[in-house]
This record gives C-alpha cells, sequence and structure tokens, in this order.
C-alpha cells in the first residue's frame, strides 16, 4: 500500500527545511532510492547548495541525498523500469513523427479541409496540444466529441464554427495517425510511458518520491493530472510526500491533490522563523507604505541593485555578510543584463538558469549557412559568411581574409553585378581586364570569389539532396569543414558549438528514422529553426557571489538579502499562454483550467517569495520596456503586510565606466593601458569646442560622389559619419533581397530593357508601341528574375510587374514616358559622369571645378536637343526642394553632351523615379518651362558647389533638415545631435 503525506509549511524556510530533511533521510541507500521533483535545475542546484551548507554547519564533509530531478528528468527515470529498455522518442524525434502524421492524413483523407498552412511551427503547437490534451487525461476521441458537441448547435450558422470543426476533424485524425506512428516507431513517448507503467507495474529504480513542484495551472514546470494519476496507480512506488506552503495550499493545491490522490494523509512540519523587513533606501522610494525603487529602465535598475549590493558590502571589506540572491520572474533580459552591468559594478555573481542556444554565436555561423543555402549563393549572405569571425575559410591553403571579402564586396557594388557566388569570378577577371593597374589585386579577389563558389557548391546540396536527413548533414558537414574550433579554454564556446551541431544531427537522424523526403528550403529552415529554438543551454556563469535565479527556483535557495527585481506588470505576473486553436470557453469544456486558477497561484507564490529573504528583502521596479512605459505590478499589494526600514547606505562612488569617466574618481585599480586611455579621454577639450559639434581642420579638395553629398544636404552630420570617419551605418534586418541587391537588379532590368528598345529602332515609348515596349519589357525581367533565389523571385515579379491592385513598376516608368509625349532621339543609359567639372557659385558670378564620380541612370536626348535626365530610387522620393543629385547629373550631362558635339543642350527636365514610395513615384526639379526648369538645375548646381566648399572647410554640424531625419538615421547611436542644435534653422528644433 502507498504511503502519501502532504506536508505543509508556513513558509519557504519550512518547505526547504522539509525537502532536506526528506532528500536525506534514512540510511545513504535508503536516500538514493529517493527522487526529489523540482521545478528547474537551478531549483535543484539551489536545493543542494542548501542541503551541502547544512551538512558543513552539522561538521560533515559528505552528504548523500535523492536525486534532485525535473519533471521531464523523473519520467525519463522510469524508462528503464520497462523490460526490454525502449527508445526514448525525443522532442526532435516526435516533431519529425507528427509532421508526417499530419501529411499522411491529409493524403490518406482527401475530403479533409485545410484550416491552415503546414509550417514547421504550428506542426508543434499541434503537438504541444495533443501533449496537453492527454496529460489532462483527454483521450483523441474525447476530444473531437467534445468539440464537435460543444460545437453542435452553431453548425452551419457561421464560417468560424465550420472552420472549428474542420480542424478539430484535422487535428483528430494527425493526432490518431500520430499514436499509430510512435507504436511503429519503437520508441515511447511520455504517454505511451505512463500506459506501459500502469499495464506492466514493474520494479522501479525508486522507492520514494517527493513532489516539491505543485500542478498546472500553478506552476508551468509542475505536475499534471496524468502524472498524479501514475503516482497514484504505481503499485510499487512505496511512498509519495507533497510538499507545500500554506500560501500553495490556500491557493487551491491542496483540493487539486485531494482530488486526484484521494485520502492523502496531512502532516504539518515546524516552522522555522523568518522574519524579513522591506528595505528602502530613501523616504522618497515609499508608494504607499511599500518601498519600491522605480528606475528608468532594466538595466538602470540592475545598476541600482549592483550599488546596493555594493554599499551592503563596503563596511565588511567588500564581502556580503550572508548569501544574496537577485530574483526575478523573466530570467532573460536579467541574466543578458548581467553579464555586463555586474561584472562592470565589480559584482561576482553566478547563475543556473538556461539560456537559450539561439543566441549563442555558433547558432550565428549556422544562420548564414542557411542564408546561403536559401538563396544559393546570393550577394550579401554568402559575403557575410566569408567575413564571419566564426568560419575559417581558405583556398589553396592560404586563408582568405575579411579586408579582401569587403574589396570583392565593393567591386560587385561598383559593378552592380546581379550574379550570385557562381558569376564573382568572372566580375573580377572582366574587372582587371579593364585596367593593368588592377592586376596585383586581382589575384586576391579572384581568391575570394573562388571560396564563395566553392561554399555555395558546398552547400547546395543542403538543396538538391533526394533525403531530408542528407540536407541537414550537408548543412552540419559544412559546419565542421568551415568552422573555426573554439579554443581549448572557450568553455561556453565548445559546449554551444557541441549542442548546436548535435541538434543538426539528432534532426537528421529523425529525418532518417521516420521521414526522410527531401524538404524545401523553407521548410528546411523552418524546421531546424524551431529545433534549435527549444533547446536552452546553461553555461558555467560563476561558482560565487551573488545568485542570479529565477522566482521558481528561488523557494529552494536560503539568502540573507532577497532584491526582488522586475516589478512591473509585464513581469508579475506572468501573463497564460493563449490556445492556439480554440477559445477559452471550448477548452474548458475539456476541463481547461481557468485564469483565476493561475492568477491565484501566482498571487500566493508571490507572496512567499516575499518571505524568502532571511533578513532583508528590497523591491524594485522600472518604469521603460523598450520604448514602452510600464506600470508597477499590482502584485506589490502584498507587500504591505511586511515590516519596512528606511537605511542609509554607504556611497559606494562611481561603479560604472560612464560614472567613472564623468566624475574624478580615483582609478588605482585600472590597468596601465586603461589608465593611459582615461588620461587621454580626461585631457581632452570641452564639449561645446566646435570639434565636438562637426567643425574639424580644413579638408583637400577629393573626388565627389554626388549621390553621398546629397547626404550632406540631408544632415551634414550623417556625411560626416559615413564619408569621412567612414563609420558603417545601422541598417534594420530585412528578409529577401537586400537594398544593394534590389537596387542592382532594378538597375540592370531599366538599362537592358532601353538598351533593346533602342537597338530594335524605337523612339520614346507611345501608346501605340506600349504593348511592344511591356512584352519586350516582361521578357527580359524574366530573364533576370531567373538569376535570384527562387523565394525571392515571386516577391521581385510582383513588384515589377504589379498586381490587380498596384501597377508594377514597369508600367509606371512606360506610362510616365507616355504621358510625357516627347519625341526621343537618342538614349544614354548608365552614363558616366566622371571628372572635373565647372560649377556656378554665387549665383553664377563666379565659378568653381570640382571632380566629381557618378553615373546618371538615363538620359533622354529629346527632339529638340533638350535633355530629360532621370535619376532611379530604390526607396522614397528624395526631398525635392534641397536634393541636388539628379541636378548635378543634368548640369554635367550638357557638359559632357555639348563638349561632344558642340550644340546646346539645355535640360529641359530632370526627374526622380521612386521605385520604394507608395505615395508618390515621381519627383521633379520645378519649372514649367524648359528655362525654368533649366534655372532651376543651374541654382542646384550651384548649391552642390556650395556643400562641397562646407565639406573641404571641415563643416559637419548634426543639423538634419528634418527633426524627423533622425528617427530613421543609421547613425543616430554615434551622433552628437544634442550639442548642436540651433535656432535659426528649419531644423533647429530639438531632435
Ligand atoms: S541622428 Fe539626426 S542629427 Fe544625428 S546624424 Fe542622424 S540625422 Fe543627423
Amino acid at each position: 500500500m502507498q504511503r502519501r503525506v502532504l506536508i505543509r509549511t508556513r513558509g519557504l524556510a519550512a518547505f526547504r527545511q522539509a525537502l532536506v530533511d526528506l532528500a536525506t533521510a534514512g540510511d545513504p541507500l535508503a536516500a538514493r532510492r529517493r527522487v526529489v521533483v523540482v521545478p528547474t535545475r537551478a531549483a535543484g542546484s539551489l536545493l543542494r547548495l542548501t542541503i551541502e551548507a547544512q551538512a558543513r554547519a552539522r561538521g560533515e564533509t559528505a552528504v548523500v541525498c535523492a536525486d534532485l530531478v525535473t519533471r521531464d528528468e523523473w519520467l525519463a527515470r522510469l524508462l528503464p523500469a520497462l523490460s526490454p529498455t525502449p527508445r526514448w522518442l525525443s522532442r526532435i524525434e516526435r516533431l519529425v513523427l507528427f509532421e508526417r502524421a499530419v501529411h499522411d492524413t491529409l493524403e490518406r483523407r482527401s475530403g479533409l479541409a485545410r484550416p491552415f498552412d503546414l509550417r514547421p511551427g504550428l506542426v508543434a503547437a499541434m503537438l504541444d496540444f495533443y501533449d496537453e490534451l492527454r496529460r489532462r487525461q483527454r483521450r483523441v476521441r474525447v476530444f473531437a466529441r467534445t468539440i464537435f458537441d460543444e460545437l453542435r448547435v452553431e453548425r452551419g450558422t457561421d464560417r468560424g464554427s465550420e472552420g472549428l470543426i474542420d480542424q478539430t476533424r484535422l487535428l483528430g485524425f494527425a493526432f490518431l495517425a500520430y499514436e499509430r506512428a510512435a507504436r511503429q516507431s519503437g520508441g515511447v513517448d511520455e504517454h505511451e510511458l505512463r500506459r506501459r507503467l500502469l499495464e506492466e507495474q514493474p520494479a522501479l529504480p525508486f522507492d520514494d518520491l517527493v513532489l516539491a513542484v505543485a500542478d498546472h495551472p500553478a506552476d508551468p514546470r509542475g505536475v499534471w493530472p496524468a502524472d498524479f494519476d501514475l503516482i497514484g496507480r504505481l503499485r510499487t512506488l512505496a511512498g509519495l510526500h507533497v510538499v507545500m506552503t500554506d500560501e500553495a495550499h490556500d491557493a487551491g493545491f491542496r483540493a487539486r491533490v485531494e482530488q486526484e490522490l484521494p485520502g492523502i494523509e496531512e502532516r504539518r512540519v515546524p516552522d522555522v522563523p523568518s522574519s524579513p523587513v522591506l528595505v528602502a533606501e530613501s523616504p522618497a522610494d515609499l508608494r504607499d507604505d511599500v518601498p519600491v525603487a522605480v528606475s528608468r529602465d532594466r538595466e538602470d535598475e540592475l545598476r541600482q541593485v549592483a550599488r546596493y549590493v555594493r554599499a551592503r558590502a563596503a563596511d565588511r571589506d567588500g564581502c556580503l555578510a550572508g548569501p544574496t540572491a537577485i530574483v526575478f520572474h523573466r530570467p532573460l533580459p536579467y541574466l543578458y543584463l548581467a553579464q555586463q552591468v555586474l561584472t562592470d559594478a565589480r559584482v561576482p555573481y553566478q547563475a543556473f538558469d538556461a539560456l537559450p542556444l539561439a543566441t549563442e554565436p555558433y547558432a550565428g555561423l549556422l544562420d548564414l549557412a542557411l542564408a546561403v543555402a536559401r538563396t544559393g549563393g546570393a550577394r550579401d549572405g554568402i559575403l557575410a559568411l566569408l567575413r564571419s569571425p566564426l568560419a575559417a575559410i581558405a583556398v589553396d591553403g592560404e586563408p582568405v581574409m575579411p579586408g579582401d571579402v569587403q574589396a570583392l564586396a565593393d567591386l560587385l557594388a561598383e559593378r552592380r553585378a546581379p550574379g550570385g557566388a557562381a558569376t564573382f569570378g568572372e566580375q573580377v577577371a572582366r574587372w582587371a581586364d579593364e585596367d593593368a593597374r588592377r592586376a596585383a589585386r586581382a589575384p586576391r579577389l579572384v581568391r575570394v570569389a573562388r571560396a564563395a563558389a566553392a561554399v555555395a557548391g558546398a552547400l547546395a546540396a543542403c538543396g538538391t539532396a533526394p533525403a531530408a536527413s542528407a540536407q541537414v548533414q550537408c548543412l552540419a558537414a559544412f559546419l565542421r569543414a568551415v568552422e573555426r574550433r573554439p579554443p581549448a579554454d572557450a568553455d561556453r564556446a565548445r559546449r554551444a558549438r557541441s549542442a548546436v551541431l548535435g541538434v543538426l544531427d539528432a534532426l537528421a537522424e529523425a529525418y532518417r528514422r521516420h521521414d526522410d523526403r527531401p524538404r524545401s528550403h523553407d521548410d528546411l529552415a523552418a524546421a531546424i529553426y524551431h529545433a534549435i529554438e527549444g533547446q536552452t543551454f546553461a553555461p558555467a556563469r560563476g561558482d560565487g557571489g551573488v545568485h542570479l535565479v529565477d522566482a521558481a527556483s528561488a523557494r529552494f535557495g536560503a539568502f540573507d538579502d532577497v532584491c526582488l527585481v522586475g516589478l512591473v506588470e509585464t513581469d508579475w505576473a506572468e501573463r497564460q499562454r493563449r490556445n492556439f486553436f480554440y477559445s477559452a470557453g471550448l477548452l474548458k469544456a475539456l476541463g481547461w483550467p481557468q485564469d483565476t486558477d493561475q492568477t491565484l497561484a501566482q498571487q500566493a507564490a508571490f507572496r512567499d517569495v516575499l518571505h524568502l529573504a532571511q533578513q532583508r528583502t528590497r523591491l524594485s521596479a522600472f518604469e521603460l520596456d523598450g520604448e514602452t512605459v510600464v506600470a508597477l505590478s499590482t502584485m506589490i499589494e502584498a507587500a504591505r503586510a511586511l515590516p519596512v526600514v528606511v537605511e542609509s547606505l554607504p556611497d559606494v562612488g562611481p561603479l560604472f565606466a560612464d560614472e567613472i569617466l564623468t566624475r574624478d574618481a580615483a582609478t588605482t585599480w585600472m590597468d596601465d593601458d586603461a589608465s593611459a586611455w582615461l588620461a587621454a579621454r580626461r585631457a581632452r577639450p570641452d564639449l561645446d569646442t566646435p570639434a565636438y559639434g562637426g567643425f574639424v581642420a580644413q579638408r583637400p579638395p577629393d573626388v565627389y560622389r554626388v549621390s553621398q553629398v546629397d547626404r550632406y544636404v540631408t544632415c551634414p552630420f550623417k556625411y560626416f559619419a559615413a564619408h569621412v570617419l567612414r563609420l558603417a551605418e545601422e541598417r534594420p534586418e530585412t528578409t529577401g533581397l537586400s537594398p544593394l541587391e534590389r537596387g542592382t537588379f532594378l538597375h540592370l532590368l531599366f538599362e537592358r530593357f532601353y538598351e533593346r528598345w533602342q537597338q530594335d529602332g524605337h523612339g520614346a515609348v507611345t501608346d501605340a508601341t506600349m504593348p511592344e515596349a511591356q512584352a519586350i519589357f516582361g521578357e527580359i525581367a524574366e530573364e533576370l528574375l531567373a538569376h535570384l533565389p527562387p523565394q525571392d523571385r515571386a516577391v521581385e515579379r510582383l513588384r515589377i510587374k504589379g498586381s490587380i491592385v498596384a501597377p508594377g513598376v514597369a508600367d509606371r516608368v512606360l506610362e510616365l514616358e507616355v504621358a510625357s509625349g516627347e519625341p526621343v532621339a537618342a538614349r544614354r543609359l548608365e552614363v558616366p559622369i566622371d571628372g572635373a567639372f565647372v560649377f556656378p557659385l554665387r549665383g553664377g558670378l563666379t565659378s568653381t571645378t570640382i571632380t566629381i564620380r557618378g553615373k546618371a541612370d538615363r538620359v533622354d536626348i529629346l527632339g529638340d536637343g533638350a535633355l530629360r535626365v532621370i535619376d532611379y530610387k530604390l526607396g522614397r522620393l528624395p526631398d525635392l526642394e534641397t536634393s541636388v543629385q539628379v541636378a548635378v547629373y543634368g548640369h554635367c550631362a550638357r557638359q559632357v553632351i555639348e563638349a561632344e558635339d558642340g550644340r546646346p543642350h539645355p535640360v529641359a527636365d530632370a526627374m526622380y523615379l521612386a521605385f520604394g514610395d507608395d505615395r508618390r513615384f515621381d519627383g521633379r526639379m520645378p519649372g514649367r518651362t524648359e528655362t525654368e526648369v533649366s534655372l532651376a538645375v543651374e541654382a542646384r548646381a550651384g548649391v552642390f558647389a556650395d556643400v562641397v566648399g562646407r565639406i573641404e572647410a571641415g563643416v559637419f554640424p548634426p543639423r538634419p533638415r528634418r527633426a524627423s531625419e533622425c528617427q530613421w538615421c543609421g547613425f543616430a547611436g554615434v551622433c552628437r545631435k544634442e550639442y548642436r542644435i540651433e535656432d535659426d534653422d528649419g531644423a533647429a528644433e530639438p531632435v
């Protein structure tokens, strides 16, 4: 007969003591035949530390205790009880099996509606739902019957309920197919394990089970009704202890345990007194009598905590009097921030919580390889991979250097080369042939081109291999071949590498075993991302110092001081995850708990944590979560019951680099290099000296790119950052073709079209020739589209040809020409504007010569000899009131063509065509007549000369043309805009 005991404790101190006693009770053999289920591995580590600390305090040098495991680990411990021991189906294997089950279902049942597109993320959500059903002891047929019963009344009345019926049918059949497939695989999942354990009642590897976790919904890491059912019916399990605090008991856990394990005996253990106080560092921190230190954002909050910890240790020679913990509800932001903030503040810390594997750098290398495999070696992706510091790619035994990769990137951009890796070699050869002086540099670029082609070739099998396992193996083999192996002492990097490669190997094996159909690039990438995202990773972070721990695990540690952080509405309480498939009402019929159960449980857990510290608790929150203003958590109300002490702690002085720099603090602890740097930094002139406002020394005349000078007009500091300091611009992440790739593609498309149009003897595009122009354009577009990765082809085709809701760029350009009605005598494409040109100054009273380099996209020579100059813009139209680019092209093209034929060629039209502007496609230089346009062009050329004069005078103030520029500016991170906001300019408003 199984002995079942519910142990009640008043607070967390007694809860921990009860667990320590249970984990170590009896002789060593008895202890080793006991298992304690805790919510997380971090909780297990903390409980082990608590047990060891007590043993040390008793003078014992060794202690034997029970196995401390999570729920999943406990289930895995039960597997060897079955004979012969079956194979455990991993999550990755189960996902592959489930995907196959869904496909088989759809194939066999052709009449079944598809209520949604099957994506790997959705397959995972379906499997999660299936697991939850089974864990709530709902069989598949019961699930389907229940939902059909609920929907019966609404059937045929609206499309929503019809959709839910289709969805239920698909889910039901897929669940049954998965169960069949799992059985046939020879492996077991947790549901089959429970079934067989109950059927076979084998001898277990342990006699006693201690549950130190709550159940669902109180704890997402807790036990489920199906687990209770298993525990209660396992005849070979001798004893069960469920340990809970009074708070958890009163919040409904007791009632649910009673329901699952009727007749459980209840015992109360003696209380372990602890009476923590709430610490306020200043009376200003009191909010309605509760002391909460509120910072600006999370980082600032953690800095204040570091300051508090240092202040506590200040009068003990830098040592804390007792164990201290920083406790949070959402681990990730704090674990990442701690690496920087606590390290800067020289506060040693230890953390047991896991981090996502997907954020480790090695996963980034995988990401780059997947991008190359997906695009077949498109330019930006492959160059990024070649540049990656995690890859060591060599050709003929010589490594490819990042500088050479950048040189090839510049060359391809300069030539507007449209192709992928296979064409790089040809581009380099042509480039070298054009100028004998390039021969010396060419071999290095040829080597990079060869490396790119080899990488693209090696990854090509990811798309073409006949089996999914081979596709994944191709990727794993590539990573192993090109990776720069982490050094022996880089433990974290080595473990992350093993974990990523382990996931790929496991996925390949799962495909090979269960469903080896080849996958599309997108499906393969999504499955890999999903498998990686499902993995966490616990790098060793310190073995002493302040504990960083999540609230569920903190219950298992003994701490004198606790800093409860992140007390905002978005962190405490945790929001319940919504079910992807059904509303709360329908799920209620399936026995799902309601929100109130979870809320009560979370409030109870918070009240427990408020009493976690033996001595002091410090509460803190912040106002801004990213850009969003957040309110304090309403749970703080529960702290009202605790006594408050206002303490004035010693000032620990500047702790962080910025504080040290801004205050005149002693820096004796710095090494020589850091001290020298700081001395130089402090010796710099005041920030209001002109140099800090963008006024630097005179610069010698240069060769100017017109588009770059346009940047100066937008904001002089942008030009300074990009073209004087040569800083890289921060760009938002994009999918598909990069802006550069798309620009190259569209330029080439129009160039080829107009070349052919002219060669065929056509002049202007007119109403009559429009259909022919469209046909030729379409033909050339398809030829070029064929070079794009298949995934990007459809998007770009839509952009070029348009849809029923929006015309494509082809029609917009051609219609514009038809509307102008001007006859075109000749058309010049990609006109080089290279060399020294004369520009007017002071309204034409004087002039100057400026050397420029550029290319006018298109110059039409109209019937009367006047010029129409066109510049393509990939994004939006530039500011037509200030932009100088197209006017300068017009001004220079006029000089070039007049020098050629000696005839006058005034600029009659100068315009931008913006392919990325949905509101307005074309923008012209102002002027109704040819004379007005010509004058406007000359005036803008004068502005250009003026701007070049300012560049050469070293004048680069942060003065955006419009304040809104700053919103999207890629240099906002380095801009000193706050120092130079002047009042005499339209833009002189605070930005
Ligand atoms: S952030 Fe504003 S002021 Fe600074 S460089 Fe960008 S646009 Fe200019």
